[in-house]
């Protein structure tokens, strides 16, 4: 996939469980057109799951995990490990030439702590260059949400970075065209339907009302920041395949989280 002039980038965001959806299938008619393409993971599910074969719990504010040294150390395990290689793997039997990294690397996501949530970092700043140095070599990145925390915060440095918000931090960076996010349900639900557009502006109200809870309420969050940053934003079904070449071409999949749209 070699970057063209005048095609922006696309970001796609995979949760945990959508890893294993058809919607990745899209990604090779994409990138074979010349648009550079970023993935970024999440991984949660696993997360939780080694944490739990380890006997550590977790507590949850707002989505977000509280996160101790202890279950750092895991996360960076789970996160930069376990999924960036499944992913990547899955990638690549999509004929795809997927790299993974870890967004600790050559100043991809730096962070600041977030106060009273440990080792959570709220994205500070991105640095673009080891993704444009891999879309010029030809390479797909695959970036698994970890973040460089300030120097001299602490020795080891590396932060749990939700997983949508480094999305959303990368597309805006990036000047991507579309950021989706390809999660386990069809896009932001109000009963059992998925709502068509949300304005940015009314997202934080959705999440403080209670509307969007657990893991869709950060997802609403960073589809805001990314909007209010001129990318076009969706959230799609990543079981449904075709989605992504459907909301590329402009079909009205999933919710689109945009400017101007009616709510
Ligand atoms: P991902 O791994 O894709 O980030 P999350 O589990 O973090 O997935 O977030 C998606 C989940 O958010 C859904 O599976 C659902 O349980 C939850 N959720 C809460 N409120 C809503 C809502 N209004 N619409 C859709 N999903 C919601
Ligand atoms: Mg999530």
């Amino acid at each position: 996939m070699n970057a063209s002039a005048d095609a922006k980038p696309i970001v796609v965001k995979v949760g945990g469980a959508s890893v294993a959806g058809g919607a990745l299938a899209d990604l090779p008619g994409l990138a074979a057109g010349g648009t550079p393409v970023a993935v970024v993971h999440g991984g949660g599910k696993q997360l939780t799951r080694m944490l739990d074969a380890l006997g550590i719990e977790s507590e949850f504010r707002e989505g977000l995990r509280v996160t101790d040294e202890e279950t750092m150390r895991v996360a960076e395990m789970v996160f930069a490990g376990e999924v960036n290689g499944a992913v990547v793997r899955d990638l690549a039997a999509l004929g795809l030439p997927a790299v993974g990294v870890s967004g600790t690397d050559g100043g991809l996501l730096r962070v600041e702590p977030v106060e009273g949530l440990g080792r959570v970092g709220a994205v500070s700043g991105v640095g673009t260059a080891l993704v444009e140095a891999l879309w010029r070599g030809g390479f797909l990145p695959v970036v698994a949400p970890i973040g460089l925390g300030p120097v001299g915060a602490n020795a080891h440095g590396a932060f749990n970075v939700n997983a949508d918000s480094a999305a959303a931090a990368l597309a805006v960076a990036l000047g991507a065209g579309h950021l989706f996010f390809l999660t386990d349900v069809d896009g932001f639900l109000v009963d059992g339907e998925a709502v068509a557009g949300i304005p940015p502006e009314e997202c934080e109200g959705l999440v403080r009302r209670g509307v969007a809870a657990g893991g869709m309420a950060p997802k609403l969050r960073a589809a805001a920041v990314a909007a209010k940053g001129g990318v076009r934003v969706r959230i799609l079904s990543g079981n449904e395949p075709g989605v992504l070449a459907r909301a590329v071409a402009g079909e009205n999949v999933g919710t689109l989280i945009a400017e101007g749209v009616a709510a």
